[in-house]
């Protein structure tokens, strides 16, 4: 049995949660669900966005589900990600039948470093007018978020995984990315390999996306090039996420709390369910998610979606839907 720790949070987090939750047990699936507490109104109420007790449940979770934080944000969940030690960042990229985006048929799972690089944030004011920041790249953790890439590809029976860096210009940092991302290849012969610099990268992936199946990159070109990517499919309405390390993970939608329409239950419910559909492939679950997936395409292809994608059910009658589809 596996121990799912809920973490609904602030806002639509609540509301999409529930209907991510019900699409799950509509499955017989061996997960026991505890439901923990985080955010804005947490905060306000005991002082902490993130108490003790609810990151205790997460470190002895197998994986996280987690809706939305406010304000709070980044003492909820950037806290989470680096108390779990979630080494790899995962954006899926794929288009949805019905969902206006710039191509059809794009389906790219970007693998971004989460631990170093640029964003250590090792950053320093030398003197006034001068301010230099340092880049860190190591053979472990390339190696590692390398492997994870081939074995999501293996996994989720992709053909190809490309590397993007810039060898060119930082022969250590990159070199080393690089270098390391062509050895590990050679140990997935069933996968097709090949790197690009990240500026040509970018430009393939707008003019040709078809040509990406996974990326593996850098931290902070991980971070650009995944929001480069949910523009060509659309946005980020229909944008998952994961963050996973060695032994524990968390599946999050990429938008916020949206205040803005909290409470008032049009919240897409996409980004939430894809999340848990993420999850249920990290655990090996591929058919159920496939089979979730395609209800959810169904239903926006049927225009039987919430206001943001142009139709006019609640998040509860939208959900509904993809329930009724997955038969
Ligand atoms: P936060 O401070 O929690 O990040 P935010 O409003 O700054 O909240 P988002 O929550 O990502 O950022 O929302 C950005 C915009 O997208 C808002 O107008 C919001 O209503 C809309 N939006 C975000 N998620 C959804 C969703 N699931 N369904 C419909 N609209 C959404």
């Amino acid at each position: 049995m596996k121990k799912i720790v809920v973490i609904p949070g602030d806002g639509i987090g609540k509301e999409v949660m529930n209907s991510a939750l019900r699409i799950l047990e509509s499955f017989d699936l061996p997960f026991s669900y505890e439901f923990a507490e985080a955010g804005d109104e947490t905060k306000e109420r005991t002082g902490h966005a993130l108490p003790e007790d609810t990151l205790e449940a997460c470190k002895n979770s197998s994986a996280v589900l987690f809706g939305a934080a406010g304000e709070s944000a980044a003492e909820v969940i950037v806290r989470l990600r680096r108390e779990l030690s979630t080494f790899a960042n995962i954006r899926p990229a794929k288009t949805f039948k019905g969902v206006k985006s710039l191509y059809d048929d794009v389906d790219i799972v970007i693998v971004r470093e989460n631990t170093e690089c640029l964003y250590l944030g090792l950053e320093f004011e030398i003197n006034s007018g001068v301010t230099e920041a340092i880049r860190v790249i190591t053979e472990k953790a390339s190696e590692k978020i390398a492997k994870f890439a081939f074995e999501l590809a293996m996994r989720e029976k992709r053909r190809r995984v490309t590397a993007l860096h810039k060898a060119n210009v930082m022969k250590k940092t990159c070199g080393l990315f690089r270098d390391v991302c062509r050895r590990v290849s050679k140990n997935y012969p069933e996968i097709e390999f090949n790197d690009y610099y990240i500026d040509a990268g970018c430009m393939y992936l707008v003019l040709d996306p078809w040509r990406f199946d996974v990326i593996v990159t850098t931290n902070m070109f991980g971070d650009i090039v995944s929001d480069l990517s949910a523009g060509i499919v659309g946005g980020l309405g229909l944008a998952p996420s994961a963050n996973i390390g060695d032994e524990h993970s968390i599946f999050e939608p990429v938008h916020g709390s949206a205040p803005d329409i909290a409470g008032k239950g049009i919240a897409n419910p996409s980004a939430m369910i894809l999340s848990a559909t993420m999850m249920l492939k990290h655990f090996g679950y591929l058919n159920i998610a496939l089979k979730i997936e395609r209800a959810l395409e169904k239903t926006i292809t049927n225009g039987k979606t919430t206001p943001d994608l142009g139709g006019n059910l609640s998040t509860e009658e939208m959900t509904d839907e993809i329930i009724k589809n997955l038969d």
